[in-house]
């Protein structure tokens, strides 16, 4: 049995700014409508998510036996106020899969577990479990927005057979902040955000998962690695922004 506070004492000492811990049971279609997603076709070419929908949801089909999902947040600095264009900010640090890997790394060795280390590559929502695990919550945007950090995060999480003495209560929660505001969607140059996230229509899906160009009828506003537009355009990042862009 692990304890706790002491795992989230270990994740800030190995190097992470935030660690949850979620147990492992399955997320719901109310929490994660990964279905009603797919079946609108918006993950394109990515056919992978449809060959492991069933462990996205469920990390005892990743890891048989799974007990908890310890969640961890790494904060990364944000683009200038204004900003538009190039590269976005989470690609202008060191790749934060080797990052995220390496301290996740550190973190199982220094708790003495065994467990799957996920950072993007592993079939499994790191934002939706990182919500579940009380992190933050998922905007309109569909990204994590973070009370210290805004959406200027990476996540990962260590998948355990292990318990811990504590869960987080907190279900996965969409959009329970956005109220009546709307400026991601409106900041999207390819209305990729006018109902779930459609992924076929967003410049990041093409300039860093896709083996085709863009199409030309999509505008990708400048961005030649990822796209900032709808975070810069999010309300709980205006805070974390830098000076303006000279
Ligand atoms: S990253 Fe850019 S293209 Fe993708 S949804 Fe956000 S604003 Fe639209
Ligand atoms: S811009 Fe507005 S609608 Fe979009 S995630 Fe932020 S608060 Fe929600």
């Amino acid at each position: 049995m692990l304890d706790s506070s002491e795992v989230k004492q270990v994740a800030l000492a190995v190097g992470f700014d935030d660690c949850g811990i979620a147990r492992a049971d399955a997320l719901g279609e109310e929490e994660f409508p990964l279905d009603h997603w797919l079946s609108e076709g918006h993950h394109g070419e990515l056919h992978y998510m449809e060959r492991n929908a069933a462990m996205r949801r469920d990390p005892r089909l990743l890891l048989p036996g799974a007990k908890s999902v310890i969640c961890v947040v790494s904060a990364y600095p944000p683009p200038s106020r204004g900003e538009c264009g190039g590269i976005a900010a989470y690609a202008r640090q060191r790749d934060y899969h080797t990052a995220i890997k390496s301290m996740l790394r550190s973190l199982q060795q220094r708790l003495g577990i065994e467990g799957k280390l996920c950072c993007d590559t592993v079939p499994i929502s790191d934002k939706l479990w990182a919500s579940h695990a009380g992190l933050g919550w998922i905007g309109r945007h569909s990204l994590l927005i973070t009370p210290r950090w805004g959406t200027w995060v990476n996540l990962g999480e260590i998948v355990t057979t292990e318990q811990c003495t504590a869960y987080s209560q907190a279900t996965a929660q969409r959009a329970a902040h956005c109220g009546s505001c709307h400026r991601c969607v409106d900041a999207c140059p390819n209305h990729a955000l006018d109902s779930l996230f459609d992924a076929t229509r967003c410049t990041a899906y093409y300039t860093t998962h896709h083996p085709r160009p863009m199409p030309t009828t999509l505008n990708p506003s400048g961005y030649t690695l990822g796209c900032d537009l709808c975070q810069l355009a999010c309300p709980h990042n205006q805070k974390y922004l830098t000076g303006d862009k000279q």
